[in-house]
């Protein structure tokens, strides 16, 4: 097993040094960054083929072109998010000015996935980085290609600023021992109750990107042929291994009848006939998760694909009719399987929503206004998109994150910026005039007058406070 504690301590020594505060340091740092992507973007293409099957392209849109972009997006605007912001002093406190600064929290853990093993490890690091702190990375034990190609690469890129530790469970159980200023977890609840737990112990403020079953509402007054094709690029993008990906379709049987079909066509054009000749289409991770994918696909009902290979890790996508009580209901999918469940109507939808974890996303492709409404106004999701799936993840500007089961905490550009820093609160007072004798013992009536009104508790207030 590798040594953590000195990893830890390297990245504490640079930021106790003061050097990660300067606005130049951290830009040369997400400069850095978007070089080491440029420049080895082959070979981190390469590693995410190796582990998962990727496509080039799809490594460039959803890996290193996503974090790019992201760091990019943080180098623009950084100097304007971190100007102090004036902050309004009452009667009581004047003459005196306040504001609040963004200031770095210290050594930031980052724990990743799978699944986007680079993407889910790096824009969390930008964002560190951006804040001024300096980063330990926890890549996911699963995705060894792409891990060793960032413990190759971000020593030399981003010395002493980032940190890599490789390996499992026994690495990150020594790592969650020792004490962080903040630690980001993504992966699934299992893994972030033993991070809570062992946050706790440090009082470590965490960052939770959990996953859960995202679900999508279809009804009659969208474009079925556009949905199914959007809905089916979201499920089955990666092997359907992605966080967001809908993971079950709710539609009124009648729709779910043709939108089957559009679902069949779209996943032809996608992926062709034979989705294991298709360069395109991704595997799955490993043979355990292999093994519990079928074992979803074949305790329920198949209506299209469920074709497979252990060897080569290929699944098809999948299509199924659920009864009651299969247990691709009870549990998130993280695969290539999409369940066709028929509701009555919206109603009915938002109930069995309701009734289940509040989700990471929710999809509803319809263009009737009251159903929108009804959805924005009664459920509860991290996210909420219509007539898309997974692209507000490409919208910089949205916090990127969950709400109950599926996480606490959000990310992504300026939110990236404040989850990695403090909010700190200045307050500067003059002397002159001396104007807290006012509020100063001894205490007599005057004062009591002159407190009850700077708390707006004066005689005009129990005026106000009279029925009328
Ligand atoms: P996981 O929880 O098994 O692993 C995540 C990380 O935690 C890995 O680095 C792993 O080494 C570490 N880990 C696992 N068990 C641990 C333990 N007992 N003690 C200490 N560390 C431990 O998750 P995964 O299988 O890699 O990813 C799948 C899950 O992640 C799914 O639930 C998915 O929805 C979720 N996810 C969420 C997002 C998001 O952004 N919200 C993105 C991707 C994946």
């Amino acid at each position: 097993m590798q040594t953590v504690a000195p990893a830890v301590a390297r990245a504490r020594e640079l930021y106790d040094s003061g050097a990660t505060r300067p606005l130049a340091w951290r830009l040369e740092q997400l400069g850095s960054l978007r070089r080491m992507l440029a420049e080895h973007r082959t070979e981190f293409a390469d590693a995410l083929a190796s582990d998962l099957g990727k496509h080039a392209t799809e490594s460039l849109l959803t890996e290193i072109g996503f974090v790019s972009a992201e760091a990019a997006h943080l180098e623009k605007n950084l100097e304007a998010w971190l100007r102090p912001r004036p902050v309004a002093v009452p009667l009581a406190v004047q003459p005196a000015k306040a504001w609040t600064e963004l200031t770095p929290l210290g050594v930031v853990l980052v724990i990743g996935p799978w699944n986007y093993p680079l993407q889910l490890l790096l824009a969390p690091l930008a964002g560190a980085l951006a804040a001024g702190n300096t980063v330990v990375l926890k890549p996911s034990e699963h995705a060894p290609a792409t891990s060793a190609a960032m413990a190759r690469w971000i020593p030399e890129y981003l010395p002493g600023a980032a940190e890599v530790v490789q390996g499992g469970i026994p690495e990150t159980t020594a790592l969650l021992a020792l004490r962080f200023d903040h630690i980001f977890f993504t992966g699934g609840q299992a893994a972030a109750k033993v991070v809570l737990r062992a946050a706790a112990e440090h009082l470590t403020p965490v960052t939770l990107e959990l996953g859960g079953k995202s679900p999508a509402y279809v009804d009659s007054t969208t474009d079925l042929a556009k949905a199914a094709k959007r809905l089916a690029w979201g499920r089955f993008m990666n092997a359907g291994q992605t966080c967001v990906a809908p993971d079950y379709i709710l539609a009124a049987e009648d729709v779910l009848v043709p939108l089957e079909r559009e679902l069949v066509t779209a996943i032809g054009a996608l992926f062709g006939t034979d989705s294991s000749r298709s360069e395109s289409y991704g595997r799955i991770v490993n043979d355990r998760h292999f093994a519990r994918i079928a074992a979803l696909a074949d305790g329920s009902t198949v209506v299209h694909g469920g074709e497979r290979d252990a060897a080569s890790r290929h699944f098809a996508p999948t299509l199924l009719r659920p009864a009651p009580g299969d247990t691709v209901m009870g549990e998130e999918i993280f695969g290539p399987l999409l369940p066709l469940v028929p509701v009555a109507g919206r109603d009915e939808a938002i109930r069995m929503i309701n009734d289940g974890a509040k989700p990471l996303a929710l999809y509803v492709f319809s263009n009737d206004a009251g159903t929108r409404r009804a959805f924005a106004e009664r459920t509860s999701s991290g996210a909420l998109c219509f007539d898309v799936p997974a692209a507000h993840l490409m919208v910089p500007g949205l916090p990127f994150g969950g709400v109950g089961g599926s996480g606490m905490g959000a990310y992504h550009g300026e939110h990236s910026l404040r989850t990695f820093s403090h909010e700190r609160s200045t307050l500067a007072k003059t002397f002159r005039p001396e104007t807290l004798e006012l509020i100063y013992p001894p205490y007599t009536k005057t004062k009591h007058r002159i407190i009850s009104a700077l708390a707006g508790m004066g005689a005009g207030f129990r005026k106000r406070l009279r029925p009328r």
